[in-house]
Order: structure tokens, then sequence, then C-alpha cells
């Protein structure tokens, strides 16, 4: 069984999102892109279809280059002319694969767009997921080296070295797209949204309507069947984007797989935390650190997120206790009946 964890985000979004007294209820379009529900909520007054059209179609352009299920993506082109070629792609698409390979460096190679042979082997996300034997991880982990993908800033070009290789783009191009919709909301003069594309969240102007902030649920990992909460996060940078094992994931034979890897194993990632909430001011930026930080672990992952700035996270670790960094010790706001404890 796959399941998709969007469902459970876009809930606690609308929840978090009160209604304002005396102002118009919030407007909002879900589109199926990017293999996710992306919704946008426009606050204060609806903004009409043609803005809607507008942020979506700059997001189906997005999908367009650097979707893997789309046949005719730049993506898809890279990984058609892998151990071949370099492949010329557009600016974002570069941007977006040279942001991927910087942050790769700076996680210990946790990051890793170059995992797309494990990821196609799992399946996870596709129509037939299997578990693949372990004599296949090992010899598919030989084509995952994040430094055998060559850029070329000069010719704008993509080259994998080794025939075989996969770019997969599935933990960083939904951030992307989520700063990219938000862009195309503000400049046709939005002036509140949220947009949320599966669990990537992004919100358009500093506060809501009514002066407050927005709020933004965190979704409790244990109980997402009712869309309950492990807290309530209020925003003081406009991008939050979670990473958590219960998004994706497979159910084989009594046994849970979610769709985040570990580089070293090729298998889904036990670090011992269950979701990683990341706050900062650019989407993509917090989809990768999620991404990253959740296969790090507790200590690692803060030690990675101590060296950058600006970058705020919760982790819920399995043992349910929640972690903040010292940015949000004020923002905050710890729910979940109890079931867990706020670590200081
Ligand atoms: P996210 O939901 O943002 O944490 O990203 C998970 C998605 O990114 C997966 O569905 C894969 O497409 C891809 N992915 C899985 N593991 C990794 C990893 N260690 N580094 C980069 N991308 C990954
Ligand atoms: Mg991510």
């Amino acid at each position: 069984m796959v399941v998709a964890g969007a469902a459970a985000l876009l809930a606690a979004v609308t929840v978090a999102g009160c209604r304002d007294a005396g102002s118009a209820s919030p407007v909002s379009r879900t589109q199926l892109l990017l293999g996710t529900n992306s919704t946008i909520i426009v606050h204060g007054g609806d903004p009409g279809d043609a803005v809607f059209d507008a942020a979506f179609g700059r997001v189906r352009e997005i999908q367009d280059k650097m979707s893997l299920q789309y046949e005719d993506s730049e993506l898809n082109e890279i990984n058609r002319a892998a151990g071949r070629e370099p492949v010329e792609v557009s600016e974002e698409t570069f941007m977006v694969i040279e942001t991927a390979l910087e942050y790769a460096e700076l996680s210990h190679g946790t990051f890793n767009v170059a995992l797309g042979p494990i990821i196609r082997a799992w399946g996870i996300a596709g129509d037939n997921p299997r578990r693949p034997p372990d004599e296949e991880l090992l010899e598919l982990l030989e084509l995952t080296d994040y430094r055998d993908v060559e850029l070329n800033r000069d010719e704008r070009t993509v080259f994998l070295r080794r025939e075989g290789m996969v770019l997969d783009l599935g933990g960083i191009a939904k951030g992307y797209a989520a700063d990219e919709a938000a862009r195309v909301l503000e400049e046709q003069g939005v002036e509140y949204a949220l947009v949320d594309f599966g669990g990537d969240i992004r919100a358009v102007g500093n506060r809501r309507p009514d002066g407050e902030r927005w709020r933004i649920g965190i979704q409790d990992p244990s109980d997402t069947s009712r869309g309950a909460f492990v807290g309530v996060l209020g925003l003081e940078q406009p991008s939050v984007v979670t990473s958590g094992d219960y998004e994706r994931f497979l159910e084989l034979d009594d046994e849970v797989f979610h769709h985040i890897i570990d580089p070293e194993t090729g298998k889904p990632a036990v670090s011992g935390l269950r979701s990683v909430t990341v706050e900062t001011d650019n989407t993509m930026k917090a989809d990768i650190h999620s991404t990253a930080v959740f296969v790090l672990g507790l200590e690692r992952g803060l030690e990675y997120l101590e060296q950058l700035n600006g970058v705020e996270a919760i982790l819920v670790t399995g043992d349910d206790e929640v972690y903040l960094t010292a940015g949000l010790q004020d923002t905050f706001e710890l729910r979940g009946d109890g079931r867990y404890t706020l670590m200081q």
C-alpha cells in the first residue's frame, strides 16, 4: 500500500489557518502536481481563477523540467545521457541541481540527488513497490556518488559520469516550486496566502490579514489518520518543510518502509527520528535540510543545523521526544495530548 501524507498536512494548515472575524473566508485550490496534492490557500479575498492558474502554471513548468515521472523532462534527458554526454538544461534546473550538490557536501552526503537508482529499485511512490535484495542494493549504491555529477556553469550542462546513474529531485523540487508559486502570487498582487505542496509550505505575507502570525500544525507522526498535531508553530519566517517517515511508505509482510533513503545503506533511514520540520526563508533549502537532518539523526542533525544561519527546526524522535532549535522556543506550542515531551 502506498500512502501520501499530503492530505494530513493540508488539514493541519487549514485548521491552524483560522478564519478571521469580519474578513472573507480563505479561498483554496488543489491540483495534483509534482506527485502530490498541491494546494494554494489565499486569504483576505478571492483573487480569481486567473491568479491561481498563473501560480499552478508555473508549478507545471517546473514539474515538466524536473520530474522523473514526466518522460520528456530535462531531468530525464540528463538521466538518459548518463555515461555518454553532458546535457544542456534551463537556468533553473541547473540552479536546483547546483544547490543540491552544494548541500550534499555540507550534509556529509546524506542529502543526495544521485540516489535515483536506489529509489527506483524500491519504487515506493510508484505502482510496483518492492523490497530489493541486499545484493541488488549494494550494486546500485556504486552508481549513487553525487561527486560523479559534473556541472559546467559556462555551458549550463549536467553530466552523469557513469552509465546507469539517475538523478532524482524529489527531495528538493517541491520546495523550489513552492517558492516560485509564492513569487507568482505576489507578482499578481496577492498579499496573504499559504502554498502547501505536500508538506512544503510557503507563506505569502509576514502575517495573516488579522495581523496574527501564520500558524502551522506539525503533524503527529503517530496519529496521521486524524491529522493530529505534535504542536503548532507560529511562523517567523515564510518557509516550513517537514520530512517524515509517515509521508510516503510501503507496507510489505508487516514491515513498513518509508521514502527517505540513507545513502550509506540504500535503505529507508533508521535514524531514530520520525519527523523533521525546518523553518527558514527559502522553501527549496528547507526541503533539503529537512531530508538531510532526517537521515543524519538527532545529534548529527543538530550539529548540521548549527552550521547554518537562520535555519530553525523541530525534531520528533521515535521516543516521542521533541527537540527545538533555540529560535523556536517561543513560537512552538506543544500539543499531542501529553504523548510528547519537549526536551530542553
Ligand atoms: P522529502 O519528502 O523532501 O524528505 O524527500 C523525499 C524524497 O526525496 C523521496 O521521495 C525521494 O524522491 C528523494 N530522496 C529520498 N532520500 C533522499 C536523500 N537521502 N537525499 C535526497 N533525496 C532523497
Ligand atoms: Mg526534502
